[in-house]
């Protein structure tokens, strides 16, 4: 029987320009394509007739154990996850699952292909607001738990990183990104840049600079990653109207 592969495969956030060449090729050799729906169908359709496995977003361990399984049997099997895996995104779960097996999976041949992660993605279109130090933080805390994340956003605020804020609203958690604004804007000035990008290289892109003082919950949803800049970013509007946002290299007190 053939070895079995398992390949994690980043889809970056959209376009398929931003797809990287052995993600490509990764998707078109595959025997199977395993993810969420609405991820899947990213994917440009090949001439090879391929199996489709649809999950629903929450079912991640269910997801990798299953891909596993098939990749046991000596399929080809790709997860995609969208930007990048590894970036709050499916490779995790599939390593741990990897670990929990003891062994199950030796004859699989597991790898990860890396992806655009929303990040670099809105930062390429403002400018260079993550040229220096910077982090990302999840709102969501379906997976830990809001104390944590109020920590981490006061140590964020305090050592003065910019801040990239991926899952920042849903339905179901209306009132964490206000909190999220609260506490930063406890560490910074309110004409600190910040920058809401949605849908990032969709056709519904929208990407809006605003500051710490104004910016409002509203211009957020599932789908957009929020930029927050540090006590040096800054912001102009060039003479064709277009705003940069960027974060010096130099820091003040190194010149
Ligand atoms: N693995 C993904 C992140 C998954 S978490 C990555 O590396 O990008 C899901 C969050 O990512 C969303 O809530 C949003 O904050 C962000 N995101 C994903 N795709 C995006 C896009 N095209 N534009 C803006 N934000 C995006």
């Amino acid at each position: 029987m053939n070895r079995g592969r398992l390949t994690v495969v980043g889809l970056g956030p959209g376009t398929p320009g931003w797809l990287t060449i052995e993600a490509r090729e990764t998707l078109a050799r595959a025997t199977d394509l395993v993810g969420y729906g609405p991820y899947l169908d990213l994917v440009q359709p090949v001439d090879q007739p391929r199996a489709r496995h649809e999950f629903d977003n929450r079912e991640e361990a269910q997801r990798a154990r299953f891909a596993l399984d098939l990749a046991r049997e000596g399929r080809d099997v790709a997860v995609v996850s969208s930007g990048d895996p590894g970036v709050f995104a499916m490779a995790t779960a599939v390593i741990e699952e990897l670990e929990r097996g003891d062994g199950a999976y030796d004859d699989v041949d597991v790898a990860i292909v890396p992806g655009v992660t929303a990040a670099s993605a809105a930062a390429a279109r403002v400018g260079a607001p993550l040229g220096h130090d910077f982090c990302c933080v999840s709102l969501s805390d379906v997976l830990k738990p809001w104390p944590v994340v109020e920590q981490r956003l006061e140590a964020v605020g305090a050592a003065d990183f910019v801040v990239a804020l991926y899952n920042p609203i849903s339905r179901h958690r209306p009132w964490q990104l206000g909190r999220a604004f609260e506490i930063l804007r406890c560490h910074r000035s309110p004409d600190v840049p910040v920058v809401f990008a949605r849908a990032v290289t969709r056709a519904d892109e929208r990407v809006v600079v605003t500051t710490l003082g104004a910016c409002d919950t509203v211009d957020a949803d599932m789908s957009t990653v929020i930029t927050v800049g540090s006590s040096t970013t800054r912001a102009f509007t060039d003479s064709a109207g277009r705003t940069w946002v960027y974060t010096p290299r130099r820091y003040p007190s190194a010149d």
